[in-house]
């Protein structure tokens, strides 16, 4: 087992990798920017050190610092959380060569999933089903693209290959519209990932974004979890998540959750990871991504089944078997996660950083809240928005929600805007309790676009 782990994180995951290690024995350095030496995550470790300035590229981004701060501290494993290095080939490979534990899969299937056209391709070959669209990256100047829309039907949907955080994307109505927006998705992934590339596929009409949590173990066993509805978005990004999904019945849980397993088996997957797919309104199920670390909304998953994730992940990287099979799962409840991010709602979610005055979180039966900041912090402008995460766990959908809108009216946030009141607003929605939510559920019923 570890005996060190250094996070290379900051913010709600690493106060949350903390934990985990803490309850495993397990020292934890916490790494931070110049900007973040009042941050949680720093106090709560049992070792800290700073690996550069506020810039993300010269701090939690910076590699070297980072491995000169495993080797200073004697780190024998090293946590990227999520965002950041989580899915960086090349830090997984220098850790390797450093000889310092990744706690993640290994650095080939962070590969073959990093490049969605790659993975897509690699689906096929595993039977696992796939939005139709491009075989590779499109060009606004081939001819051929304008004919593959028309065959694949409007609307289509131009993505990123590299892409994340919703970046990137450009859903297209019309043959007019093809062409130029294709290179406007290819500017903002030049600009968000250094990749131009983009690929082409059907867009989904009315779908539900539905998440499968796997876990994987070094002598290739895969198990999946119950799945993880995360329909309500802004902007393609997720802002409320639950499990299990009101929306899918038992034997589509089943096909999904098994075809998830095909797609971890097949980049032979170790620790955990999400496999994400589309449905749409028929039930039809369409793989789109896999994301090889442990994910912002993995406590609603760790809420209903019982299992603690981010110690999973830590045992199975350390070379522990799993211990447990996908049938041995039982579904304990509902639970839901909503995400308050430091943004204003009211001006298309526009950041909010910025000095925390009076907090108050919420707490009580059913009640997590996982969260870095505190009455005072000042929240930097460099990283993203995301400041707590409230998950209510209730025996029912209906007892989650109530338990969720009790905790959200307890909630005080003094000196920022934060999503708080638009979540209150969505638990209120008549729509959202009837449970068939896509993800135009936010123009469409609480912006009335
Ligand atoms: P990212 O990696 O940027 O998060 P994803 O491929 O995971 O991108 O997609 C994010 C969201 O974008 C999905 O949850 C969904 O709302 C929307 N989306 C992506 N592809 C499609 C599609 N083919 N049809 C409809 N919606 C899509």
């Amino acid at each position: 087992m570890f005996k060190k782990i250094l996070i290379a994180n900051r913010g709600e995951i690493a106060c949350r990798v903390v934990r985990a290690a803490r309850e495993l024995g397990i020292q934890t350095v916490a790494i931070h920017s110049e900007a973040d030496k009042e941050s949680m995550h720093v106090k709560l470790a049992d070792e800290s050190i700073c690996v550069g300035p506020a810039s993300a590229s010269e701090s939690y981004l910076n590699i070297p610092s980072i491995i000169s701060a495993a080797e200073i501290t004697g780190a024998d494993a090293i946590h990227p959380g999520y965002g950041f290095l989580a899915e960086n080939t090349y830090f997984a490979e220098v850790c390797e060569s450093c000889g310092i534990s990744f706690i993640g899969p290994k650095r080939s299937s962070i590969e073959k999933m990093g490049d969605k056209i790659a993975a897509r391709q690699l689906m096929i070959k595993s039977k696992v089903p796939v939005v139709p669209g491009s075989e590779g990256p499109v060009s606004a100047d081939d001819p051929e693209i304008f004919k593959l829309a028309q065959k694949i039907g409007y609307p289509v949907i131009v993505k990123a290959t590299a892409g994340g955080g919703g970046k990137g994307m450009r859903i297209v109505v019309s043959e007019e519209a093809l062409k130029n927006s294709i290179i406007m998705a290819q500017t903002e992934a030049k600009a968000a990932f250094g990749n131009p590339d983009v690929y082409m596929e059907k867009y989904i009409e009315e779908p539900h974004h539905i998440e499968f949590q796997i876990l994987g173990d070094c002598k290739g066993k895969v198990v999946y979890l119950p799945e993880r509805d995360c329909s309500i978005q802004r902007r393609h990004q997720k802002l409320v998540e639950e499990s299990p999904s009101p929306f899918i019945n038992d034997s589509l849980r089943k096909k999904m959750g098994k075809a998830a397993q095909s797609a971890a088996a097949a980049v032979g997957y170790i620790t955990v990871g999400t496999v994400e797919f589309l449905v749409d309104k028929h039930l039809n199920f369409y793989f789109m991504e896999m994301n090889t670390r442990i994910q912002v909304e993995h406590p609603v998953t760790e809420t209903i089944t019982g299992i603690d994730l981010v110690k999973e992940q830590i045992l199975l990287a350390a070379g522990e078997r799993l211990s447990f099979d996908s049938s041995d799962i039982k579904i304990n409840g509902h639970a839901i996660e909503c995400r308050i991010n430091a943004e204003d709602p009211d001006k298309d979610f526009i950041p909010s950083p910025g000095k925390i005055g009076h907090l108050y979180l919420p707490g009580g039966p059913g009640i997590r809240v996982d969260t870095h900041v505190y009455s005072g912090y000042t929240i930097p402008p460099f990283y993203d928005s995301l400041i707590a995460k409230i998950i209510a766990h209730g025996a029912t959908r209906e007892e989650a929600i109530t338990r969720m809108s009790r905790a959200l009216k307890e909630t005080q946030i003094e000196g920022i805007k934060n999503t708080a009141t638009l979540h209150a607003k969505i638990m209120e929605n008549e729509f959202f309790h009837k449970g068939n939510v896509c993800t135009d559920f936010l123009p469409k019923y609480i912006f009335g676009k």
